[in-house]
């Protein structure tokens, strides 16, 4: 399954992302869509607040700098992300310059008793919070963590070393202090997005496990009964199943013994997988008995697979073993007919299948 290098990102999806390509891909995909979103519309709002503030009355230098800087990076990281360049690299290049952005800022930060300075220190800690933000998407939390609370406190020990803020007033501490309610905030979203992601791919674990065969990595039959359910006609795609066993396989594991005996069924499950085409569902349903599941099929079609399924099995000799032959019962769901009656009358199809000499398929009456 399914999620790019999400290095860092500290969450347990990050191994399921690195488990296969294409979720490596899906991954990086959303993020690079995510990035333009954000970009554009960053590089949106930088470009009004530059306007506004160069056609106002006195257009504070800071500000302007500020302003000015974050549209030339929105640009540039727009461009970066379209061109399909790194994303890793981009991430990182954008989170560099904001924490000296930050730092640049809070140097420049005037006395903080005028609106203007407010407004300059507002917009740092602003800045912040995106950062912050960002460093959560990309860093491990305990290294986003350390990257917002320190941004945060070089920031303030500078300005509270030139100014002391404190005697600045009320309206600079209450900006200070909400900030710091905020980015503990965010870190308290961060922890639980793990816990809960945690739990969740815990469930998906069990849940996986409780529907697998652990040899042929095949659905078992506790996975198979939801799939035999559709091919009912109260299950809204009528369909056929076919029941398969495979012949004198009690030979098999007392000639060649046990382990041998595996590898015949994990070799069989893997040939019924690769010939069973879309939306047929393969599973084991118990000991040497495989089930297959042909939603929206007549029996007569499903026949015809049975027999295509036979004629391979029959046809590509097992390493150790041989050739090894199937014998399959096939039953078309009939109306009002419930799941058990319906593998009964697969499985006496079966039943007649062996009984008419084996490597046979019969269809149910
Ligand atoms: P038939 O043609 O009538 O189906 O004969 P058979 O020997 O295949 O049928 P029988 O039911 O007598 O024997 C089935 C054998 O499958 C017995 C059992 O040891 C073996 N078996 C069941 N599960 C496994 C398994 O997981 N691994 C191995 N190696 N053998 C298994
Ligand atoms: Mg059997
Ligand atoms: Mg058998």
């Amino acid at each position: 399954m399914k999620m790019t290098r999400l290095t860092g990102q500290g969450l347990p999806l990050d191994e399921t992302h690195r488990t296969s390509d294409g979720a490596v891909q899906v991954g990086e995909v959303l993020r690079r869509k995510l990035y333009v979103v954000c970009s554009v519309f960053g590089g949106l709002v930088a470009l009004v607040l530059l306007l506004v503030e160069l056609l106002g009355a006195a257009p504070n230098a800071s500000l302007l700098f500020t302003y000015a800087a974050q549209l030339l990076l929105t640009l540039w990281c727009t461009q970066w992300l379209l061109r399909g360049r790194p994303i890793y690299t981009g991430e990182r290049i954008v989170l560099l310059c904001n924490v000296v952005t930050i730092v640049l800022q809070s140097v420049q930060v005037g006395r903080t008793d005028t609106p203007e300075s407010l407004l300059l220190l507002q917009s740092i800690f602003n800045l912040l919070l995106a950062t912050s933000i960002l460093g959560y998407m990309i860093l491990r939390q305990r290294h986003a963590l350390m990257l917002g609370v320190g941004t945060y406190a070089v920031s303030t020990l500078i300005i509270a070393l030139r100014d002391g803020f404190l005697d600045q007033g009320l309206t600079v501490l209450r900006i200070h202090l909400s900030t710091a309610a905020l980015l503990l905030l965010l870190h308290a979203l961060a922890w639980y997005r793990v816990q809960y992601t945690q739990e969740y791919l815990h469930r998906l674990r069990l849940e996986k496990q409780a529907t697998t065969d652990p040899l042929t990595g095949l659905l078992n039959r506790h996975g198979l009964y939801p799939h035999v359910q559709t091919v009912l006609h109260s299950g809204g795609s009528p369909g056929s199943v076919i029941l398969l066993d495979l012949d004198h396989f009690k030979g098999v594991n007392d000639r060649f013994g046990h382990l041998i005996g595996d590898d015949v069924l994990v070799r069989t499950a893997q040939m019924l997988n690769d010939h069973l085409r879309l939306p047929g569902v393969v599973g084991r349903w118990g000991g040497e008995e495989f089930l297959i599941v042909l939603p929206g099929m007549t029996q007569e079609e499903a026949g015809r697979v049975a027999d295509h399924l036979r004629l391979q099995l029959s046809r590509e000799p097992q390493p150790v073993v041989g050739t090894v032959t199937a014998s399959m019962g096939v039953a078309q769901a009939l109306e009002a007919e419930g799941m058990t009656e319906l593998l009964h009358r697969a499985d006496q199809a079966l039943y007649q299948a062996k009984a008419a000499g084996r490597d046979s398929v019969v269809v149910a009456a």
